[in-house]
């Protein structure tokens, strides 16, 4: 059975889809079977992945709200080398549309569990937010990846997303677990960067991933040649982050 993990934090701009596209990739680059989820209107994974997000006939939105099969969304990232659900704008009206629809938090778990079975590792890009769509990629998942900037104000958004997790877990979903929280954008240098990371380590224990991923302008610069940094530029230290993360997860062992 394919390792489901939603990759999720409600603050925009931590990593979430840079996470998302590389490990992906990397997990792609051993020999898994990989799907990739994009759940987020703004579409960042699918042009990431190599995907012109403007000319799709199919979406994750129109298997949301059961307009078609997810198999016939279902895309090859050529230059990722894994398979994508793709999403576009599209998808910012499936929030509104859902809730008047039946099992409006399981319709991506519903959709996703008969394909799921034909893939090793299955990732889903969460939007910025708490909202339906994020409930949907957590219920769908056994597990969440948080990626988080090593900032002041992190600890607090923390806080919202476990509690969010554990009412999931409650009412929705009892297997969910955190996978862990990943350390983006990491700057040494940066004395709050240090003193955060640390906070973290004593909180949350092995719960942090060993993996930290530098800043890196290598993994920005790569999603606009739509080919994920792992591949555009291996060498690099934020794609050496990427691979490392992929080996650490491999290492923690899948749900088979
Ligand atoms: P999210 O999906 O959480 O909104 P993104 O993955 O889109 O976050 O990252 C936000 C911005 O930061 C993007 O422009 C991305 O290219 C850049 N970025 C992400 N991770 C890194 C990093 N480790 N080093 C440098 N830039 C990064
Ligand atoms: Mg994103």
């Amino acid at each position: 059975m394919a390792r489901i993990l939603a990759v999720a934090n409600q603050k925009g701009g931590v990593g979430k889809t840079t996470t998302s596209v590389n490990l992906a990739a990397a997990l792609a680059q051993t020999a898994r079977k990989v799907l990739l989820v994009d759940l987020d209107p703004q579409g960042n994974a699918t042009t990431g992945s190599g995907i012109d997000k403007r000319t799709l006939a199919r979406t994750v939105y129109h298997v949301l709200l059961g307009l078609g099969d997810i198999v016939h969304a279902c895309l090859r990232s050529e230059s990722g080398g894994f398979d994508l659900v793709p999403a576009n704008r599209e998808l910012a009206g499936a929030e509104v549309e859902l809730v008047g629809l039946p099992n409006r938090e399981g319709r991506l778990r519903a959709a996703l569990t008969p394909l799921a079975q034909r893939y090793d590792e299955v990732l889903i890009d969460c939007p910025p937010s708490l909202s339906l769509l994020t409930i949907n990629g957590l219920v769908a998942a056994q597990a969440v990846l948080i990626p988080m900037q090593c900032e002041y104000y992190a600890l607090e958004g923390l806080t919202d997303l476990v509690g969010t997790v554990k009412r999931v877990r409650a009412h929705l979903n009892p297997e969910l677990e955190i996978a862990g929280l990943l350390r983006t954008m990491y700057d040494p240098r940066n004395t709050l960067s240090q003193q955060v990371s640390q906070q973290l380590e004593a909180h949350f224990g092995a719960k942090v991933f060993r993996t930290l991923v530098p800043r890196n302008v290598r993994l920005a610069e790569a999603p606009s040649h739509g080919v994920p940094a792992v591949i555009w530029d291996r060498a690099a230290k934020g794609a050496q982050a990427y691979l490392a993360l992929a080996d650490e997860l491999l290492a923690q062992g899948g749900h088979a």
